[in-house]
């Protein structure tokens, strides 16, 4: 009988694509899928450490799975993704029924590891080099991007993937602990991701999403005589028959540079779509962030987006309470979301994660209170905006990717032809509208009735004035 794989996952489109990519490659090793913990032969949680909530969630999930591992000592249980790199040992003592731990740098190793604890051997430990344990070369090997045959079967939506552009990160933003825990900055070689793309391209795929820490500094010094950058890889995969919609995540201000907004402005399958993380609009406080730009500088990209690229729908991260933020550094944040006009904005109130220069070196002297209030704050303002740019979408047609039944369908038993759907614009605004399931994964129009400030509502429908644009 195949071994039974689960794998849960948190945090970030990483993480969901390294799922993805282990599904595939346990599938191909004749394992066999389940929904739910308690079938499965194989428990993997995927995790992330960028919040101590996510760690949390995952201990305590560690711990429920003890009476199964009593009840049924052949199943495997193992922990990848960055809280694996980050606590190693710290998981072994916490949960000493884990099996196996793997960092994000070394999940290619994940199969054979499996077949080594069913033989009896475990538990093992498979991490990469920390960041100053060697020189950059052999730290830089440490973290293998993890790369495996794309498998329409591993994907929730055949139609939509995530590729992988670079790994890594050599920002150092003090309050982040990405860099140590997915290693130096990686990207990979152009002519790697055009295979991929289409090959995700054979398989259907009409969207992809092209990923990295700050995917906008992607470089490929592999072909002879040149380096190549995003735009130009942009360019590459824009000719790639049957994708649709190229989209890319998430940037770093300092790397926006003329020729990639023009090439989203001029490449019809680019989406005019940027998620350009601020973090603040105090110079003070992304001084201390170590985060390269001012806000001057950020304002200065966001101006240079808009007059170039036709309804770029614009979208950024904000931290409040970061250490030492005033309430004039916190103005200075919400003048930036003000004038920002973003589609919407991700906003978290800071805590320290050991391991970063910003828990070593600053103390986390806002109270919890003012940061509560400042997030509240921000936020009712960015859903203001939110709405009142929706509303621009009302009475317009827009091009919606169908990702299926939203969430309101899926709890209600499925009677007649339609169904609640849910699909994004290629501006990445969510739609909401009645239709049959089978539409799933194509590109339909939709007249849009009425708007929330995350959501848009409407109706299937053809476009039948000029005056209406589809976004
Ligand atoms: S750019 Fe900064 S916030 Fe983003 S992953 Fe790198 S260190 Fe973290």
């Amino acid at each position: 009988m195949p071994k039974r794989f689960y794998i849960e996952t948190v945090g970030c489109q990483m993480n969901v694509l390294d799922s993805e990519l282990i599904a595939a490659e346990l599938l191909q090793h004749g394992y066999e899928p389940v929904d739910s913990r308690s079938r499965a032969d194989v428990i993997l949680f995927n995790t992330c450490s960028v919040r101590q909530h996510a760690e949390e969630k995952i201990y305590s999930a560690l711990g429920r799975l003890k009476h199964i591992k009593r009840q049924r000592p052949g199943t495997i249980i193992g922990v990848i993704g960055c809280m694996a790199q980050k606590d190693r040992q710290r998981i072994f003592r916490r949960a000493p029924h884990v099996d196996i731990i793997v960092g994000p740098g070394r999940l290619s190793r994940l199969p054979e590891l499996l077949l080594q604890v069913e033989s009896g051997a475990g538990p093992l430990l498979e991490v990469s080099l920390d960041r100053t344990a060697g020189d950059r070369e052999s730290v830089r090997a440490s973290f293998e991007p993890y790369q495996f045959d794309r498998s329409a079967d591993a994907r929730p939506l055949p139609q939509q993937a995530i590729v992988r552009a670079m790994s890594g990160c050599d920002k150092f933003c003090t309050y982040c602990i990405v860099p140590s825990v997915r290693g130096p900055e990686q990207s990979r070689p152009a002519e790697r991701i055009e295979a991929e793309v289409r090959q995700l391209a054979e398989q259907g795929c009409i969207e992809v999403t092209l990923l990295g820490q700050t995917v906008n500094s992607y470089r490929d010094t592999t072909v002879a005589g040149r380096t190549l950058r995003l735009a130009d890889l942009l360019k590459r995969l824009h000719e790639i028959d049957g994708i649709e919609r190229l989209r890319f995540v998430t940037n770093h201000p300092r790397h926006m540079t003329d020729e990639l907004i023009e090439s989203v402005g001029t490449l019809p399958k680019v989406s005019p779509y940027f998620h350009v993380p601020a973090q603040s609009g105090s110079n003070r406080v992304l001084k201390r962030m170590n985060r390269g730009y001012t806000a001057q500088q950020y304002r200065e990209m966001l101006d240079r987006i808009r007059a170039t690229v036709h309804d770029a729908a614009i979208t950024s991260d904000f931290i409040v309470g970061f250490p030492g933020e005033t309430e004039d550094d916190y103005q200075q944040t919400v003048a930036l979301v003000q004038a920002g006009r973003f589609k919407n904005s991700f906003i978290f109130k800071y805590s320290p994660r050991p391991g970063t220069k910003a828990a070593e070196l600053y103390e986390d002297d806002v109270p919890y209170a003012v940061k509560q209030r400042r997030n509240n704050e921000l936020l009712a303002i960015q859903n203001a905006i939110s709405l009142e740019d929706n509303h621009r979408w009302v009475g317009r047609r827009v091009e919606v990717l169908v990702e299926g039944s939203s969430k309101v369908a899926r709890k209600r038993p499925f009677s007649g032809d339609t169904v609640q759907l849910v699909g994004r614009t290629v501006c990445d605004r969510i739609v909401v509208f009645d239709g049959p399931p089978e539409l799933a994964g194509r590109i339909i129009p939709v007249k849009i009735d009425r708007a929330e400030a995350f959501t848009l509502f409407g109706r299937l429908r053809l476009c039948k004035t000029q005056e209406e644009h589809s976004c």
